[in-house]
């Protein structure tokens, strides 16, 4: 009997005598040995009693064990759920009181303060190392066969960053998973010659799905980093030909002078996604090393929704066009808004999740009974049928009644004289409601002088879009993906315009 992702994705490894992983010390973990893996941690997840559909939590180390326990649990039907090793125990018991997996690996160190918290909810307690080491006990792999699952059957369940409220826990099914997979392996041109440079987290999308789905999609390698480190990383750009990242990946590089053309010469893609890429970074990029940066958009929910073109223009500013089978429509309310006008972003297609764990009130505020997902991001179809985000809705300024769309300010901040990136926020103002404030970084050696950077946006906008107050900082506060974390900026100058005025 079949088992849809598995099937398509992980079966192909057996009797691969190549390479699916080189590690960084030099050792290498050939498609068969993986293989091996997957049966003989399937094989150990079914005796310790986890069974279809049973979720299996993992909050440990990036690990080519760890990656393997997430095609463990396809194996069997189960559900694999990773978090973010910086989640704090009390994060961590709200994640398990949810989603009550049957079984959750930790970090050795942590195993004493989990403890409680997985007894408590019933979950069965195991350690996973981040050399790879297991307590669960291994009881070989040889004759394993894997659990019939459908394409509706469930794969994962990835809890949203929550940058409000409480993280929701995206329920993704195999077919989600494997419908992007080979979309984005067809569409970016995957071959089985790919060696893919994967220094991303696996705990979110990104580094999960995007990046290591689509590989297995192609059957291509990966050189699998434990994490992003700038001198490893360009250590490894010679044997690479393909790098997904986080526009971060792209700046860090870029403030290094050994990566040069010569050094990315072997590379034919740069996929940038997650956050937005500044049309700076991609410029800069391109002039250093030759290659057009290459961004997407995506997200938990949704897997990947647009992408730049493999050929054609690759557009700074823009995510590019919906993948093949993907609706996008932009919509205010229930009304669809023609090219060029500014709504929420809504999509439909194989790719969008089937709602969230046991929050049926949320599911239904987002997703709606035909299937269209309205992703939380505003944004617009440009006039040459691109994809343009303008930001969260939840960060959309209305200051005295007109809405004022951070992107719009922050790309003429960050443009004027000095200024490296800019954050555009709304925070409570006593005559406006809510009036415009400005977070700036300056470019290296710059002495950022505020009222001339505000100045210079006179003329250009409209006075209500202008920010009424501006900092200087030195970085932007950013998550694990880089994206900027507007709530915290919001939170800590909330004050600014009643202290002022
Ligand atoms: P996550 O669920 O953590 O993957 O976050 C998804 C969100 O990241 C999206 O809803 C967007 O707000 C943002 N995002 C992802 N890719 C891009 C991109 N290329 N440009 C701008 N924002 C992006």
């Amino acid at each position: 009997m079949a088992n849809w992702l598995y099937d398509a994705l992980f079966a192909p490894l057996a009797g691969r005598h190549a390479a699916f992983l080189y590690l960084p010390d030099g050792a290498a973990v050939s498609g068969a040995k993986f293989h091996d893996m997957i049966a003989e941690l399937g094989a150990a997840l079914r005796a310790a009693g986890v069974a279809k559909g049973d979720r299996v939590a993992v909050q440990a180390g990036k690990s080519p064990q760890a990656l393997a326990i997430y095609a463990a649990c396809v194996s069997i039907g189960a559900v694999y759920l990773p978090l973010n090793p910086a989640y704090t125990p009390a994060e961590v018991d709200y994640f398990v009181g949810n989603a009550v997996p049957r079984l959750f690996f930790c970090d050795p160190s942590a195993r004493g303060t989990l403890a409680p918290i997985a007894a408590r909810h019933g979950a069965r307690l195991e350690t996973l190392a981040a050399d790879g080491t297991a307590s669960l006990p291994l009881i070989g792999g040889v004759g394993f066969t894997p659990t019939p699952c459908t394409g509706a059957d469930l794969a994962a369940i990835l809890y949203t960053s929550g940058t409000t409220g409480r993280s929701k826990g995206a329920m993704l099914s195999h077919d989600n998973l494997l419908s992007n997979a080979q979309v984005l392996a067809d569409l970016w041109r995957f071959t089985a010659g790919d060696v893919l440079l994967h220094a991303l987290p696996i705990f979110h999308t990104h580094g999960l799905f995007v990046a290591t789905n689509t590989v297995l999609a192609a059957g291509a390698s990966m050189i699998f980093l434990p994490s992003f480190d700038v001198p490893q990383v360009l250590a490894a750009l010679p044997q690479s030909t393909v790098m997904m990242g986080v526009p971060t990946f792209y700046t860090r590089l870029l403030d290094s002078p050994a990566l040069t053309r010569d050094l990315a010469a072997h590379m034919r893609l740069f996929v940038s996604g997650s956050a937005p890429l500044l049309a700076e970074t991609h410029a800069a990029f391109k002039e250093r090393t030759g290659h057009a940066i290459l961004e997407r958009y995506g997200m938990t929910e949704t897997n990947m929704n647009t992408t730049n073109p493999y050929d054609g223009a690759r557009r700074a500013g823009t995510v590019g066009m919906p993948l093949p089978g993907v609706e996008l429509q932009i919509m205010d309310g229930a009304a669809v808004l023609p090219q060029s006008a500014i709504g929420m972003i809504t999509v439909r297609g194989p790719n969008v999740f089937g709602g969230y764990w046991q929050m049926p009130e949320k599911t239904a505020e987002e997703l709606s009974a035909d299937g269209w997902f309205s992703t939380g991001d505003l944004g617009m179809i440009d006039d040459l049928g691109y994809v343009q985000i303008v930001g969260r809705a939840k960060d959309l300024i209305i200051s005295g009644g007109f809405n004022v769309y951070p992107k719009e300010v922050e790309l003429l901040l960050d443009a004027a004289q000095g200024v490296l990136e800019s954050a555009v926020i709304g925070l409570p103002h006593p005559d406006f409601g809510e009036a415009v404030f400005a977070v700036l970084t300056a470019h290296k050696g710059a002495d950022l002088d505020v009222g001339a950077v505000l100045a210079s946006l006179g003329g250009q906008i409209a006075k209500f879009k202008q920010p009424k107050g501006a900092v200087v900082v030195s970085d932007l506060p950013r998550n694990a993906m880089g994206k900027v974390q507007k709530a915290e900026l919001r939170k800590a100058y909330g004050d600014w315009f009643s202290k002022s005025s």
